[in-house]
């Protein structure tokens, strides 16, 4: 191969600057040539690309956001919209692709493989719900802003003894919020991975009050259920003030921790290693502190993400 492309899709994550920087400079070490994609796979559609160079990336590493840009393009899914966008590459002499994204992304690059076009896949996302990888890009910078947020809901609720609820990211997968729960000294914990009653959080709450519990911080991942009508449900049960309070997008800013700049800079440069080995659809993760690479279409059709349920049962050691 002589030239990539490189792009960013799906929700930005802090450390995917990082990832193309590791992406260019280790493709440039290696004598080939790297497009920037604007916008994930529309601007692959649109055609809208440039060669990078090492200065493009420089004073990136730090930054949060991704400044290829990013986007939700659905129409990715119909396959003369991948025509096009294959049409594109081509033109452009691109022999191969590297995406960071999430699970979704990486469906795009899985059609892509299975089209003809190579694809390396780099799991970007805060939701850390991405197969065959411990933990992906931005997953740490996230989990840091959210129990910065919960410490200080907890100053707040417990000057006035009362019920926060905190909604966190990761759309069905409850591990931000676990870890960021357990960081945070959260009360109860609500996660998509188990079956959710209100009456039985509700009595939950109502046995710590008795207990003295003079305030409570329940953490819920987010699609869980209306976090607001819940405060209500809980105030009117409780008769303790309740309020809830959803992150929201403050969750995906912000310049990336340490870890999540070492781990995009590693993955960005394996994606080039993998390449030069003449690996194809492949998606790379960090498992037991080891970077690995595995089929794309594998890691999508059967890896499941291990859940550590154990360490739920360790937080209610703590309640
Ligand atoms: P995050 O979960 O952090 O938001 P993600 O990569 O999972 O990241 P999605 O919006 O699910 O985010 O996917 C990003 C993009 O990938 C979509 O907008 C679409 O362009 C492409 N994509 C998703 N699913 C498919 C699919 N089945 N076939 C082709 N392309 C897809």
């Amino acid at each position: 191969i002589k030239k990539i492309g490189v792009l960013t899709s799906g929700g930005d994550a802090p450390g995917m600057n990082a990832a193309i920087r590791g992406v260019v400079r280790a493709a440039l070490t290696e004598g080939l040539e790297v497009f920037g994609i604007h916008d994930g796979y529309l601007g692959l559609y649109e055609d809208r690309m440039e060669k990078l160079d090492r200065y493009s990336v420089s004073d990136m590493i730090n930054r949060g956001g991704t400044f290829l840009g990013s986007a939700r393009f659905p129409e990715f899914r119909d396959e003369n919209v991948r025509a096009k966008a294959i049409e594109n590459l081509k033109k452009h002499g691109i022999d191969a692709l590297v995406v960071i994204g999430g699970d979704g992304s990486y469906m795009g690059a899985k059609r892509l493989t299975e089209e003809g076009f190579p694809c390396i896949g780099l799991p970007g996302t805060i939701d850390n719900d991405v197969a065959g990888t411990d933990y992906t890009i931005g997953y740490f910078t996230a989990l840091e802003t959210v129990v910065e947020a919960i410490d200080r809901l907890r100053d707040t609720s417990s000057s006035h003894q009362r019920i926060s609820i905190v909604e966190v990211m990761g759309r069905y997968c409850g591990e931000l919020t676990l870890s960021a729960a357990i960081a945070g000294g959260c009360e109860f914990i609500v996660l998509p991975e188990i079956e959710f009653s209100r009456d039985d959080l509700v009595e939950e709450i109502k046995a710590g009050i008795a207990k003295g519990k003079k305030h409570a911080i329940v953490a819920i991942t987010e699609h869980v259920c209306d976090v607001d009508e819940l405060a209500r449900y809980i105030e009117q049960e409780t008769c303790r003030e309740t309020r809830a309070t959803v992150l929201g997008h403050i969750q995906r800013g912000g310049s990336p921790v340490a870890y999540d700049r070492i781990l995009a800079s590693r993955m960005g440069a394996y994606s080039i290693e993998l390449l030069l080995q003449g690996y194809g659809g492949r998606c790379v993760g960090i498992q037991n502190e080891k970077l690995v690479h595995h089929d794309i279409i594998d890691a999508i059709e059967n890896m499941k993400r291990t859940f550590h349920l154990d360490w739920l049962e360790t937080a209610k050691k703590l309640y």
